[in-house]
């Protein structure tokens, strides 16, 4: 049975900015990134075919941006073959529901993060006395309550490959979000990693709206298992990305990512893991 799609109770327009949204980079002939606001979505698929995916949705009222978007690159009337979710947080499922209802395509998520995509669980509530800036004294006002996507969320096949996306694997990174997914392609070692680590410290307010380069942890005050986290840092270095497109903040490539990335699982307690907050556990690390 087909259940109605509709957003959490407290799904609403988040006035936040940076100076990257609405601008979109080509990381490679093949890989498109596109800032809404403070949020990256992904395009995968050669300009010239019919053939994409996005990976991500955007923030609470972006669909328009997110078709034109698509259309820009694929043509009018193009569509994805299919949504692929990093995670459910709001601000990457933030138009989901009016893409499915245009597109009407499906949506791919780990089968963990399934109770917070079919109306079944909350996520836990952000964190605003972590350590941290502005954005994690914002973040009670961000919306938490589950979406409905009904039968229109599938969850991705356990053996690792991605439906649509043959040369691309997912690999679980949870510690953000339990269900957290990256995505990996062997052949030119492209990484599309969610919020597992971030290039921009998302916490603060300053550097959200300079989106100033610099390699962070997962953002605070959504992460609820540091531990969890630290681990899917260590996997994802280990694959040894050569570019790596992040749910915020400017893709980073090459040297930079390497040393970015060695740093951070080097000093994950130190540059990642706040001082202080309600997810925090000093007992733990
Ligand atoms: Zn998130
Ligand atoms: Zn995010």
């Amino acid at each position: 049975m087909e259940k109605d799609m509709q957003y959490g109770s407290d799904y609403k327009f988040i006035p936040a900015t940076s100076i990257a949204s609405g601008m979109g980079m080509q990381v490679l002939p093949d890989l498109y990134c596109h800032t809404i606001q403070i949020v990256n979505f992904v395009v995968v698929g050669e300009p010239g075919t019919s053939d994409f995916v996005i990976v991500d949705a955007g923030m609470p009222g972006s669909a328009e941006e997110i078709i034109a978007a698509c259309e820009e690159r694929f043509g009018a009337n193009s569509r994805p073959k299919a949504i692929l979710l990093t995670h459910g947080h709001f601000d990457h499922v933030g138009a989901i529901v009016e893409l499915v209802e245009h597109w009407d395509v499906p949506v791919y998520a780990h089968e963990l993060e399934m109770p917070f995509l079919t109306g079944q669980q909350s996520y836990p509530d952000p964190d605003p006395t972590v350590e941290g800036g502005m954005v994690a004294k914002m973040s009670p006002m961000f919306p938490n309550e589950p979406i409905q996507l009904g039968d229109h969320v599938e969850k991705l096949p356990a053996d690792g490959t991605v439906p649509h996306l043959s040369d691309f694997r997912w690999i679980h990174t949870p510690g953000h979000a339990p269900g957290h997914i990256s995505f990996f392609r062997e052949k030119d070692r492209a990484l599309i990693v969610g919020d597992a680590f971030v290039t921009v410290k998302q916490e603060s307010l300053y550097k959200v709206i300079t989106q100033e380069q610099e390699i962070s942890g997962p953002p605070r005050y959504l992460t609820t298992d540091w531990q969890a986290a630290k681990k899917s840092v260590e996997t994802l270095a280990a694959l040894k990305p050569s570019v790596a497109i992040t749910g915020h903040g400017f893709p980073m490539t090459g040297s930079l990512l390497e040393e970015s990335l060695g740093r951070l699982v080097r000093d994950f307690d130190q540059i990642a893991i706040p001082d202080y907050g309600r997810y925090v556990d000093k007992n733990i690390h």
